[in-house]
């Protein structure tokens, strides 16, 4: 008989998965609380720089709809200005990823995708879901799935108190979508701006609603002078923030600006929530389970930018284990089980982005300024973005982290 499955959410994760599924045979209810439409005409979600592993992901589903249009992300570069001068860098290189990286707006993607669900057989509903909605889900459906990403349904799932590091919000957010902006010298990238004290900015090139843009970012550190939005009435007025902020704390990077303007009036964003885990399954009160994937489990700052990655890895993961599954009983052991093989590659992520929201410990110092010798280390460190498990031992053991500069610096000698 054929199996039949729910995932709550239409974004990156719910997308993906619910039309892996459809591929695969299997039967799929996909609920959203918002149309093609609204998504489409609503304001930008992320900046969702996606690698090369998580764009693969995409293209094994036939998803990569936007290859030729979109802008490549080719390299990864890092400017720390001296403390108190932003003129003069403490720390500046850049590194070629070994495969490019790409953004395209969600605003233009989740749409599409919403389009392929239907055209393949999907049973799209348009409702915000709610403790009714999932166990009439639950009822009449072998699994439900949870990827409504920052969505207050996710609560639902217990917070992790031991795989949580923190309580509260460690960056006050801010995305400005422009066009218009000078391409960077010699290949493009995400340009990352690490301002001691004051946070980051960080600009690459995208594909949005209406062409190709670059997306500035902002993480301010809450309580200091990039935690600035809060009097921002219009989208003029955000970007006239943004161009003072860029100017103050990376006057290298201003030059670029001369000429940008927004891409549309909904091309703002500014917010803030607490980088955390949760327990990846919820009973319903009717005593069934469901099971939480992406975001609505494992949601971090995007201060690395692998929210988007880790929703395409996680879609893949849970795919697979749901195919191998068969035709037995979606537990909550399976559950649990199948959560616990992503966090295998998920915690490594959650270590390493929550390293990068505290002040920086001296080893971490000491290798982001040995990359600017060693264009071999810069790489390392540039294409570990692909995957984050890459980054240990060494990112975490200041011993590992030495030995490895040494090797590096010994070959640049
Ligand atoms: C400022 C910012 C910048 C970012 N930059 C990057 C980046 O550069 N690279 C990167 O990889 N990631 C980035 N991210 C993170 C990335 O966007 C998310 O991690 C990713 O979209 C998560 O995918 P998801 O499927 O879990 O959830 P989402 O893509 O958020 O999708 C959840 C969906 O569920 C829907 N929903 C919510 N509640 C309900 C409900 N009750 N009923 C029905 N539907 C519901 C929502 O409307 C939404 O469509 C960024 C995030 C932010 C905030």
């Amino acid at each position: 008989m054929t199996r039949r499955i729910a995932i709550v959410g239409a974004g990156q994760s719910g997308l993906q998965t619910a039309i892996g599924l459809l591929d695969q045979g299997y039967q799929v209810t996909l609920m959203s609380n918002r149309t093609g439409e609204e998504i489409r005409n609503g304001r930008v979600m992320s900046s969702q720089c996606m690698f090369n592993n998580a764009l693969q992901t995409e293209c094994e589903l036939g998803l990569n709809f936007w290859e030729q249009d979109c802008p490549p992300v080719e390299g990864i570069g890092l400017t720390v200005p001296y403390p108190g001068n932003p003129d003069a860098s403490l720390i500046d290189w850049a590194a070629r990823l070994n495969k490019p990286a790409q953004s395209v707006d969600q605003r233009l993607k989740m749409p599409r995708w919403m389009e392929v669900f239907k055209q393949k057989g999907g049973e799209l509903i348009i409702r915000d879901a709610g403790l009714a909605e999932l166990e009439e889900l639950a009822a009449s459906h072998d699994l439900v799935m949870l990827a409504a990403g920052k969505g207050e349904i996710v609560r639902l799932f217990e917070r992790d108190a031991r795989r949580s590091a923190f309580d509260k919000p460690q960056r006050a957010l801010a995305l400005t979508y422009v066009q218009g902006m000078t391409p960077s010298e010699s290949f493009s990238r995400v340009a990352f701006n690490l301002i001691p004290g004051v946070g980051e900015y960080f600009v690459f090139p995208a594909l949005t609603v209406n062409g190709p843009c670059e997306i500035m970012v902002f993480e301010g550190i809450p309580g200091g002078p990039m935690d600035c939005w809060q009097d921002i009435k219009t989208p003029r007025e955000h970007l006239q923030r943004s161009l003072e902020l860029v100017r103050r704390y990376a006057p290298e990077q201003a030059e670029r600006c001369r000429h940008i303007e927004l891409t549309d009036d909904n091309g703002v964003l500014a917010g803030r929530f607490p980088p955390t885990v949760r327990k990846p399954v919820a009973r319903l009160p009717s005593g069934r389970c469901i099971f939480g994937m992406a975001d609505a489990v494992v949601v971090n700052d995007p201060i690395t930018g692998q929210g988007s990655n880790n929703a395409a890895k996680c879609s893949k993961l849970y795919l697979d284990a749901i195919v191998a599954h068969g035709e037995q009983d979606f537990g909550a052991d399976w559950m649990q089980q199948t959560f616990e093989r992503y966090w295998h590659y998920a915690g490594d992520v959650v270590t390493w982005t929550n390293s990068m929201l505290r002040p920086p410990e001296p080893h971490l110092l000491e290798l982001l300024g040995a990359a600017q010798a060693s264009p071999e280390l810069a790489a390392t460190i540039a294409n570990g973005f692909d995957n984050p498990p890459d980054y240990f031992p060494w990112w975490v053991s200041p011993d590992a982290c030495r030995y490895l500069i040494g090797q590096h610096l010994k070959k640049e000698a």
